[in-house]
């Protein structure tokens, strides 16, 4: 079913002998399959295929690349049932879950290419000229934005759809009219290798040229440095650990021309519980709290890592049954034995940490892949001595803070770092009363939320998922929604242009019927 080969463009090749297998963390053996590492060469192939493309690609119009994306989103939805199969096999995800990432990946497929036809995103400009005016002249100018280049996608762990081959970063990319090369994620390569057949399949019938698209496969680093660094490529895509993303801004800020790097790095997502919601809503706010953190094993980047309130009864009984919930919970499978790993790592630094009280309780040993899920609780003094505590726990866990008061409650969230969300709970009336916490938290974060849980991220065009740094490496963006696609643009100005030489989007008669700004004011009209 799997040949384990790179696509150098429409091409498959494997030149190496080095292979690798995905993991089945269910069964906890190895799959059947072998993916081939791509070489120097067929990495050099890739990159020049991509930049061979882009020539031609940058040139299509916003309908043909819609065409693009609608033909990928078919010919994914042809070979679903494999796709399924074997995500299942290597992400010990359930089917349901494969199927609703599925959904998203084609519904954002198709919102890409809803946003190409209208043709707005390109955010035109115009300012006519007036060769009357004095004392200077004032010339004719015009701005739209075009694509980049050429473009390396990291496929993130934990979304193997949504978030790698086909997903957002990939997506919005190529309906910039960039030209992608992925970096299969090497978790989950079969995956990644039918959804990158079904992207070549839709390259030829669209009649696009070989490399607008390629897949590379390894489980090795050096694979995606070579690309960040290769002069070719433009910018890059990444969703995954501060460690590898922070490692990758470096290398792509020491080029030569340095490239930006479009990282989403996660974050602990704060949460704060007011008192008086406590006394009204314990168990609903208890059952809100221990689903979202143990939502998917907690491998979603939203996860609610530190959950803070003000000492009280109300925030006592509220920790207990919360860790009571969180104990009962049947854990789930997580996608990898090295995530598991860092999982068990990371929340034992925790726990061990001065001062910090384990809450769950466990009876029985864990099946193998399978993590004890976890809520600990700490003084907000003893948190804010501790900058270990304010990391990240990539999976089922959580911190609880207790303040002593509001002073310091603001001290905690003051000392935070960037985060991709920030979450209030309280009554109307508190939060009105503490108004000051909506201000602190937008210094600090993408997203606010009121009385609901960070994890679940609608696609759609409000949605913020980006973050004040080390969240994300660029808070201005978003790496969900179609305004993601502005990522991988940058401006353009044409001063004095004859009509015949401006692009269909800035002509005098609008042809393409899109709405500008035409001095000032935005308007469908022609000029
Ligand atoms: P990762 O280690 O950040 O790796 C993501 C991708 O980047 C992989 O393709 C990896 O290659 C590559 N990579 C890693 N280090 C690199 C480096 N120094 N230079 C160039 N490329 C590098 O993330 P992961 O594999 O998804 O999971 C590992 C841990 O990351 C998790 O346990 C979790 O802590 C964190 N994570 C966080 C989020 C989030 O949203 N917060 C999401 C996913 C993962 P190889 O795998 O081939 O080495």
């Amino acid at each position: 079913m799997l040949h384990g080969q790179n696509y150098i463009g429409n091409t498959l090749s494997s030149e190496t002998n080095k292979s690798f297998k995905t993991f089945n963390p269910i069964l906890n053996k190895k799959n059947e399959f072998n993916f081939y590492e791509a070489s120097k060469k067929e990495i050099l192939d890739a990159v020049n295929l991509a930049q061979n493309a882009f020539q031609k690609y940058k040139l299509t119009s916003g309908k043909a690349r819609a065409s693009f994306l609608e033909a990928i989103a078919v010919e994914i939805l042809l070979i679903q049932k494999n796709i399924v199969e074997i995500y299942c096999k290597e992400t010990g995800l359930a089917v349901g879950r494969a199927n609703g990432e599925l959904a998203r990946t084609i519904g954002q497929l198709n919102k890409f290419a809803k946003l190409l036809k209208e043709g707005n995103w390109i955010n035109a400009s115009i300012d006519t000229g007036d060769p009357n005016r004095s004392p200077a002249i004032k010339p004719d100018l015009r701005k739209i934005s075009i694509p980049l280049g050429p473009v390396v996608v990291f496929g993130a762990s934990n979304f193997p759809l949504a978030y790698s081959t086909a997903g957002g970063d990939t997506v919005s990319a190529l309906a910039a009219g960039c030209t992608v090369i992925v970096k299969s994620h090497p978790m989950h390569a079969g995956t990644g290798e039918l959804v990158a057949s079904a992207i070549v399949k839709a390259v030829i019938k669209c009649n696009l040229p070989s490399g607008v698209f390629s897949n590379l496969n390894s489980n090795g680093i050096q694979l995606g440095i070579d690309l960040v660094e290769n002069p070719v490529i433009k910018a890059v895509g990444f969703t995954g650990s501060f460690k590898a993303g922070r490692s990758l801004m470096n290398i792509a800020n020491n080029r030569e021309v340095p490239i930006p790097v479009f990282a989403e790095m996660g974050s602990v997502n704060p949460v704060i519980i007011l008192k008086e919601i406590l006394s009204k809503n314990i168990d609903s706010l208890s059952d809100q709290l221990s689903k979202s953190i143990t939502l998917g094993s907690g491998q979603f980047c939203t996860n609610p890592g530190i959950i803070i309130g003000l000492k009280s009864k109300g925030f006592t009984d509220f920790s207990n049954l919360l860790a009571k919930k969180i104990s009962d919970i049947d854990s789930s499978c997580m996608l990898h034995p090295n995530i598991i790993s860092n999982y068990n790592t990371n929340k034992s630094s925790i726990l061990n940490s001065p001062n910090v009280t384990n809450l769950t309780r466990f009876k029985n040993d864990q099946k193998a892949n399978f993590p004890k899920q976890g809520l600990a609780f700490v003084s907000a003094n003893d948190f804010l001595k501790n900058k270990l505590l304010h990391n990240e726990v990539f999976g089922p866990f959580s911190l609880l803070v207790e303040c002593d008061n509001l002073i310091e409650l603001d001290n905690v969230l003051n000392n935070l770092e960037g985060q991709l969300t920030g979450t209030i709970m309280g009554t109307e009336k508190e939060i009105l009363n503490n108004k000051h916490l909506i201000e602190t938290f937008k210094e600090k974060v993408g997203r606010l939320i009121i009385n609901g849980v960070p994890t679940g991220v609608e696609v759609c065009a409000s949605m913020l998922h980006g973050g004040p740094f080390p969240a994300s490496s660029d808070s201005r963006f978003s790496a969900v929604g179609i305004h993601s696609i502005q990522r991988w643009v940058r401006p353009v100005s044409y001063q004095d242009f004859p009509d015949t030489l401006l692009p269909d989007e800035l002509k005098n008669n609008n042809p393409l019927k899109i709405t500008r700004l035409v001095n000032g004011v935005n308007t469908k009209k022609s000029i």
